[in-house]
């Protein structure tokens, strides 16, 4: 696997990349934006791993850059921040996954593992208007959720949970709401026990993981 890592913090990056390299993984290191974005228009790459926080060009940027070039590159985004609302910015301006510092090496790899599964498998078109799983319709341009055919009625907040749901199919919905005592699990736990009650009966295939997050089977 060919990973671009995009950290500024040496230590940091070095550590990420003897890591990674460890794993048998080539890793190319841009320490700015601009690098960043350099070697993404020259190289290939199964995985970016980008750093928010980084002179010059912001990862947000770098970010945003790499979707308006048409760039399907799977996108790790890494960060000191870990507030909920960080990770729906990072999750709509294109990234594929959060991963909060410090961070266990282990998750890291397992990430990274499961971006490049998705980019080479199953992925839902992030431009499709209508998304199905089961039982489940969702339309992206009417916002009409449907349940065996029939409508349901979300709030906003409950329909961007579904929405993060669908598209992230099979996966832990820890990319927004961290892995660790977060103080706002609770409100996480409302709202999915609020949609889980509004999509009988789909909403049973929203398994609770312990101590991990949420996900859909
Ligand atoms: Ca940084």
């Amino acid at each position: 696997m060919n990973i671009l890592l995009v950290e500024d913090e040496t230590r940091v990056a070095d550590f990420i990349r003897r890591g990674l390299a460890a794993e048998g993984w080539s890793v190319d290191h841009a320490p700015d934006g601009e690098e960043a974005l350099e070697h993404a228009a020259t190289n290939s790459y199964d995985v970016i791993l980008l750093d928010l926080m980084l002179p010059g060009i912001q990862g947000q940027d770098v970010c945003r850059e790499l979707r308006a070039r048409k760039s399907k590159t799977p996108i790790l985004m890494l960060t000191a921040l870990d507030s909920p609302e960080e990770k729906v910015e990072g999750l709509t301006i294109g990234a594929d996954d959060y991963l909060a510092k410090p961070f266990d090496f282990d998750e890291l790899v397992a990430r990274v593992e499961a971006l490049h599964r998705r980019a080479n498998g199953y992925e839902t078109d992030v431009n499709e208007t209508l998304i199905s799983n089961g039982a489940i319709s969702f339309d992206r341009t009417s916002l009409q959720v449907t349940v065996e055919g029939v409508e349901i009625s979300l709030s906003k907040k409950e329909r961007d949970l579904l929405l993060l749901f669908l598209t992230n199919a099979g996966r832990i919905l820890n990319a927004v709401w961290g892995l660790k005592a977060d103080p706002l699990t609770n409100v996480v736990d409302v709202y999915v026990g609020r949609l889980r009650r509004k999509m009988v009966p789909e909403g049973k295939r929203i398994v609770a993981l312990r101590h991990v997050g949420y996900r859909m089977t």
